[in-house]
């Protein structure tokens, strides 16, 4: 049974659209919807829940996620943590913590408005500073584990707060501890970044290099990188029909030398591939999907491709969550086909996710 006085001392709504609160557009309601502005809030949300015998979601800015058409059978609690600090320390260098409910690109610009170098090519991506090691987010040659020093996070088995150093997040290309094994079990509460005072950015992306020409200042590396992004329709813009996405929808696929093998006897032809650790190598999803024949502006319904690029699967017309998962699955089916890959989708798919599709 509900406490209605307790439900609304902790702010906690009923029957709340989740599509709003998407990047993408799509989503049934969540049956209890609630914002977690201080810790006690969250753990009190928690408790909330738990007492109930319901599951809970946190909720970032909501661009790597897609909620199933009938939303989530649950309490979804919006991370809204705020808060910014910094001490320097003895290298040089300052060690600033930012609270999980922060916006990202926020603070990229607070960082490259301070001069401390670390985090410029990573501006424009949207969402919140908790979910960036998530997936370890990754842009223009930078990836957010290149700088991040530790993560703060409230483990819900112990009901503790953990700090887990940059080591332990077992940080991978767009993956990390929280995406896998803390799946779920883990909130992150804050991250805290080493950062370099009056650094240099040393950009490795060809296509920002070229734009830079030799600019390299931290103002004029965010500015680049943002025109880049809106270029691509890689920005966070409720006005532009090619970013009602997820960003990209499939990562990058890593495979071993002999799939490699595999895949060269099937396309001898050029084709971009990067070697990595291990003797794997890392293959262009976006080139995978083009040549399997989705090409920019690729429709499905109300679903398709974004005109810019390949790799943004997008709500073109009031698309419901079938429809985006009925092309992922055409895309994947495609790929496998012409090439022998799986594609695997990078954002969070709640009705198909073991953990979450329960509550959808
Ligand atoms: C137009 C566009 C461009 C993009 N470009 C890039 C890019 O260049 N590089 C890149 O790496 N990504 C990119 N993305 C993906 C996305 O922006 C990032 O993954 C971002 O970090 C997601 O943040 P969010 O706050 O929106 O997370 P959400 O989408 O709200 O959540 C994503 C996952 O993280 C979990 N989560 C969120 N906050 C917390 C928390 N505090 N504690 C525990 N779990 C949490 C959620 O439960 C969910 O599982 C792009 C997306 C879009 C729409």
């Amino acid at each position: 049974m509900v406490d209605p006085l307790s439900q609304n001392r902790l702010g906690i709504q009923e029957q709340v659209p989740l599509a709003p609160m998407t990047t993408i557009g799509i989503g049934g309601p969540a049956k209890y919807f609630a914002a977690a502005h201080t810790r006690e809030q969250l753990q009190a949300l928690i408790a909330w829940a738990r007492a109930r015998d319901l599951a809970f979601f946190v909720l970032g800015g909501g661009s790597n996620l897609l909620f199933g058409d009938d939303g989530f059978n649950g309490l979804v609690i919006h991370m809204q943590l705020k808060g910014i600090d910094s001490v320097p320390l003895d290298d040089g260098r300052v060690r600033v913590t930012a609270a999980a409910g922060e916006n990202w690109d926020a603070f990229t610009a607070y960082c490259v408005a301070k001069g401390w170098a670390g985090i410029s090519c990573l501006s424009g991506i949207p969402g919140l500073v908790g979910a960036a090691p998530i997936q370890n987010i990754g842009a223009y040659g930078q990836e957010v584990a290149q700088t991040i020093f530790a993560v703060t996070a409230l483990d819900l088995e112990s009901g503790t707060i953990q700090r887990r150093n940059n080591a332990d997040c077992e940080f991978a290309y767009r993956d990390s501890i929280f995406k896998r094994r803390l799946r779920g079990r883990a909130v992150v509460l804050s991250v805290t970044f080493d950062l370099k005072p009056g650094g240099t950015p040393q950009p490795t992306y060809p296509e920002l290099v070229k734009r830079l020409d030799g600019q390299l200042d931290l103002a004029t590396v965010r500015e680049t990188v943002l025109a880049i992004r809106r270029e691509k329709s890689m920005v966070a813009d409720a006005d532009d029909p090619n970013a009602r996405s997820c960003g990209s929808f499939f990562t990058n696929p890593m495979i071993d030398a002999a799939a490699y093998a595999a895949f060269q006897e099937r396309c001898p032809t050029d084709h971009p591939a990067w070697p990595m650790d291990g003797g794997r190598v890392k293959l262009s999803a976006a080139w995978l999907i083009e040549r399997s024949g989705f090409h920019k502006g690729y429709v499905a319904g109300g679903a398709g491709l974004s005109q810019k690029h390949c790799l943004a699967v997008i709500n073109r017309a009031n698309a419901k969550a079938s429809e985006i998962l009925a092309l992922k699955e055409t895309i994947q089916q495609g790929v496998l086909t012409t090439f022998g890959i799986e594609l695997e989708p990078e954002p969070l798919l709640l009705s198909e996710d073991p953990i979450w599709s329960k509550n959808c």
